[in-house]
This record gives C-alpha cells, structure tokens and sequence, in this order.
C-alpha cells in the first residue's frame, strides 16, 4: 500500500506544542521606555529553528515584525572585527561579562574600555568601528550584513528609531562619555544615531533563526549559500554571546541552556548551537533582566528536549571512518591475469584505503593518524577524501605530518577527492614546499589511485611481468583444445587493431562478435547521466571482452576504448552458431571456458560487494 499524504513532521508538532504550552504564560511587562515599543501587542508569540542543513520549523507569529533592538549586537561587532581585526577591537572594547545592566554608564576602571560588546557602551563604541565615508555608507553596510544573515533585505521602523532617536538621553551619555574617553573619535552623536537605527531593523522570527543558523554554520547562510561573515571571526561573536549575551543572566543562562544566545528588548531572542541549528524566539513580555520571559522558557525547553547544551556533545573520533579496505579483499578494476589476481589476493594487505567522510578535525583526524601509526608491513596508504565535508587547519597539519612520517618509514600516502578542499591544499602546499609534487600525491578518483598501488606492488613482487602482447594459444578462452582444434577456432578470427582512444565497441550497438586482447589494454566504461562516465574494467592481453552477447544476444551494454595500441581478435556471433554444427565439441569447450570466465568476473564483483555493506 503506497501512502497518498506525506507526513506532517514530528518536530513542527513538537514546536507547535511547545508554543501552545507556553502561550498560557503572560508574566512580564513588554518594554516601554522607547514609547513605540509600548505599542506591541504583548500576545504576540513566534518560534521559528533554522538548521544548518537547511531545515526550517516555524510556528505562532513567526512571520510578526518587530525591531532586533539589542539583538543587532553581536553583528555589528563581528563586522567591526572584519575591519579592524580582533587586536584592534580588543583594544576599545572589552569582553569581561558585567553583571552590570545593559544600558549601564560604566567603563572598566582599569582599560577605559566598554566591558564588553553587549552593553550599550560596548556596542555604541562597536557601531563606531564599522567603516564608512558616511555615516549613510555605514548603515548600509550594517543593513547588507543584516541582509546576508537573514536571506533577504532587512528594513529599519521609523517610528521606532523616531521614538528611541527622541528619547534616549542615556545612549546619547553614554557616547559622549566614550569620546571622552577616546574610545569614539570625532562627534559621538551620529554613531549613536546609527546604533538607533540599528537597533530599530525589522525582522521576524523565521529571520532570527537564519540569522542564528548563519552563525552556526560558520558565517554561511544555510538557507542561501552566502557567506555573511568571515568564519574566523565567528568563534568571537558567539564567545562574547555565550558570556554576556543575556546581560547579567548571562552565568545562569550558559549553565542551564548551554548556548550562546541574545536577547532584545523588543521580545526576541536568539539561540545558536554551533554546528547544528539557530532558534528565534518572539514574545514582547520581558523580566526585570530585559530578557522576553517566553523566549527564555522555550529556549531552555528546547535545550532540554533536543539535548542542545553545547557542553553535552557525543564523542565524534571515529565517526570520520566510513570505510576500511585493504588491496587483499577490495581491488581497482583493473582485472588482472591469474598470476597477478593471486599475488594481490596474497599480499595486498600492504595496501590499505581508507575512506574518510565528515569535518575532519582535531579529533577526527587524531583517530585515523592513530590507526596510521598501528599499521605493519606497509607499502601504501590511500586516504579516500571524497566524502570528506571539511579539513580544518589542526587535522591539515596532523595529515601533513603523518605523511611525513609514514614517508620516511618507506610508506606512500596517495590522497584521493582532495581537489574541492582547497585550503587543505594550500596547507600542504606551503608546508612542503618544492617536495609537494613529489609527496602529495593526489588523484581524483579512488579506482585509479587503487590501480597505482597495486601497480607498484606487483611490479615489485612479479618483477618479470608477461609481455603487452601474446600468442594466440595463450588466450584463456582456447584452453583445453588440442592444436588442431586451436587452428580451426583461428581460421574464423579476423584480426583487428585500434589506435590509443578510439572505440572498439559503443553502448547501445547490436553485438555481432567476441572480442579476444592480443596486445594492449581496454577499459570499459558504463555511460552515466550527464554525459559521465564510470571504468568498470580494464583488461590485458589474453582475455575475452564483448563475450555476454554471445550468450545473451542483447545490444551493447557497455562502451570500450582501446587504452593503448590495441589488437584483437574478432570471433563473430554467426562463426560460433555454425562451429556448433560442425564441431559441437569445439563450441562446447568455448562456452565452458567463456562461463569460467564469467564465474570468475562475478566471484570477484561479490567479494568487492561484500566489502561494501
Ligand atoms: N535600543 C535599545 C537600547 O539601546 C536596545 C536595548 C536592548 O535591546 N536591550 O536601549
């Protein structure tokens, strides 16, 4: 039975719950010091989570306007670290908590500095770092900010910013008293005007969480891809949220919710759980801390429900290993002659892949560096990043030096899928310098970096490998008939040679004939989407290829090039029918050996399928 619907999700139904449980709460006084803010409707009650997958779960009033207020805090300081680095802003303001209240006249009696970023006096001196010819030029760089974070152009309430512009004497003291102390150069006035301004930006809850799930998700929008901040700085911004974003609720706040989070006096607050997911919250009624009460009780709720406290995060070392293989039981598709098939089977243990995935850092990579050290009898190592999501700078440096090392205990680490993790290449680069091209050795795909190492293995244990080319008698699929009967199968063959690159037989084709490899190499490749195209197989002289056609008759299934200078040997489908006619024995024997074959490609293909699941 197939469904029609598809199901509602269980974690709209747990937010809808939550909002529902706590609209019954209606402590607090919505803030009225900026008279327009009075005006807020004090039921008003939105929930929206943003995940940095893209997730986004919304409901009450999530799509209610209301102005950041504080909230624009934290923002406008990372953009202030942007242009001056985290040195220069270190020195005029502070990153002390305070368990001063937020609009306090203070500074820190030993520097002269606002304490922190939070406060006013922290945030107005943080409004006045943020370049600009103008003080026009600025606010638009604060509002394209605010657009990147939110997905979409963010607009200031006059009446808002009129309200706060005719009221706030104590913002405005509190910038005179940051020019007198130099923290501001210049007239103070405007820069508090802007932070007016500022603080008066509309956005909903759905923005909140963005904006939110932005910072979690190292500086990039989840929801469109934008970069709104430096991911360097982003650590900053929520060092100083997790400290003092709650004001002087900031200790409890960490010990019970466990997220950096910030609040605003208009009712919203915003929640940020690194790595995995933004809240915003809105409801206009606030405690005596100036924090919105609902927004606090669904923010800690949450935290209990979903398990969000940062300081309770599993363990992730061995999560970066999706998969170990080693050249005994996983090979290239290169398929070998006999000989060499069985040195693999018996020595590839000396050939190790392992495939990686996720964010490799400290302690992901400080597992697989481990395993490194453990391994005996080495020859190669292939560390398969293709489902790797990033490198950082602590595990670049760990996978640099273990190269290093294993190198120098004759050991060669080939890397795979490295080509989109750039900054890992940079660092490989700079740190090894001309021996780069040497020792990193790269290739996009594991298949071929799995044929290089056992390449040298072989080459290594069967120094004499068979000649490019062979005799006629050699081919696997004449073994066991006489002389005689080699000569008759020989008199139907037509012999055939191709030039590097070119087709020898093209998917989609009626199959007329078998194909036997005198000298060269073919590949196989199945055709893909997109016009790609997957190796399937390379063979060497002496084998069969194009052989399922004449068992089943269908059309080509498969493309295959000629590798190198190529001859073949052409058996067609019709020759065969009529050997069956006159010597059955003959075509007996052909078909036997041609299911050898077979039961040999499939015994290989199972065991590879076996590594796999
Ligand atoms: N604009 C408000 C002020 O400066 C912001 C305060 C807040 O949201 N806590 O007073």
């Amino acid at each position: 039975m197939t469904s029609e619907q598809t199901p509602s999700s269980p974690i709209h139904d747990q937010l809808a719950e939550l909002h529902r449980e706590y609209s019954a709460i209606h402590d607090g006084e919505v803030a009225t010091y900026i008279p327009e803010l009075g005006k807020a409707n004090p039921d008003w009650f939105g929930i929206c989570v943003v995940t940095t997958n893209g997730g986004i779960y919304e409901v009450g009033d999530s799509r209610q306007e209301f102005t950041i207020q504080s909230l624009s805090k934290p923002f406008v300081y990372g953009l202030a670290l942007e242009d001056h680095g985290r040195a220069e802003v270190l020195g005029k303001v502070g990153v002390e908590p305070t368990g001063d209240a937020f609009n306090s006249i203070s500074l820190d009696p030993v520097t002269g500095c606002p304490r922190n970023p939070m406060i006013n006096a922290g945030a107005i001196a943080s409004t006045g770092l943020v370049e600009g010819f103008t003080d026009d030029a600025r606010l638009r760089r604060i509002l394209e900010m605010f657009a990147h974070y939110a997905g979409r152009e963010l607009s200031i309430d006059p009446q808002v910013y009129a309200s706060e512009s005719a009221t706030g004497h104590r913002n405005r003291a509190i910038g005179h008293m940051l020019r007198n102390f130099g923290i501001l150069a210049g007239d103070p006035m405007p820069v508090v005007e802007t932070y007016f301004q500022q603080c008066a930006i509309l956005g909903h809850c759905r923005d909140l969480a963005t904006m939110a799930a932005t910072l979690a998700n190292r500086g990039v929008n989840p929801l469109t891809g934008e970069q709104a901040i430096r991911g360097e700085y982003v650590e900053s911004v929520l060092g100083v949220m997790g400290t003092c974003g709650m004001y002087d609720y900031a200790g409890e706040w960490l010990y019970e919710v466990g997220m950096p989070a910030k609040s605003g006096v208009a009712g919203g607050v915003i929640a940020v759980l690194p790595g995995q997911l933004g809240i915003g919250v809105f409801s206009p009624r606030l405690d005596s801390k100036g924090n919105s009460v609902r927004g606090i009780r669904v923010c800690s709720a949450l935290s209990r429900r979903w398990d969000l406290h940062l300081f309770n995060r599993p363990g992730i070392g061995k999560a970066a290993i999706r998969l170990r293989l080693n050249g005994a039981e996983y090979n290239s598709s290169r398929i070998r002659p006999k000989a060499e098939a069985a040195a693999l089977r018996e020595h590839g243990e000396a050939i190790q892949i392992i495939q990686l995935q996720s964010n490799l850092v400290f302690a992901t990579a400080e597992f697989i560096v481990r395993e490194l050290t453990e391994l005996n009898g080495l020859e190669s190592v292939v560390l398969d990043f293709r489902h790797v999501l990033s490198v950082n700078e602590s595990a670049g440096h760990l996978f640099h030096d273990i190269l290093l090392r294993l190198h120098a205990a004759g050991v060669t680490v080939v890397f795979t899928g490295v080509e989109k993790a750039t900054s890992f290449r940079r660092l490989m680069r700079a740190r090894l310098g001309a021996r780069f091209e040497e020792l990193f050795r790269t290739f996009e795909e594991l298949d071929p970096a799995l044929q290089w190492c056992e390449d040298r293995l072989l080459a290594r244990l069967l120094p004499d490998l068979p000649d490019t080319s062979i005799a006629v008698t050699q081919y696997a699929l004449l073994d066991g008939l006489s002389r005689e009967e080699v000569a008759v199968v020989q008199s139907f063959f037509e012999r055939r040679t191709y030039q590097p690159g070119e087709t020898i037989i093209r998917a989609g084709e009626p199959a007329r004939e078998l194909f036997l490899l005198s000298r060269g190499l073919v590949s196989v490749y199945l055709p893909l989407e997109n016009d790609a195209q997957k190796r399937l197989a390379t063979f060497s002289p002496g084998m069969a290829f194009g052989e399922m056609a004449v068992i089943d008759r269908a059309p080509r299934s498969a493309t295959i090039l000629a590798d190198t200078e190529v001859s073949c040997d052409l058996l067609s489908i019709a020759r065969l029918t009529a050997l069956g006619v006159t010597h059955p024995k003959i075509k007996i024997r052909l078909l036997e050996n041609l299911s050898l074959d077979l039961c040999r490609k499939l015994r290989k293909a199972n065991r590879e399928i076996a590594q796999l699941v």
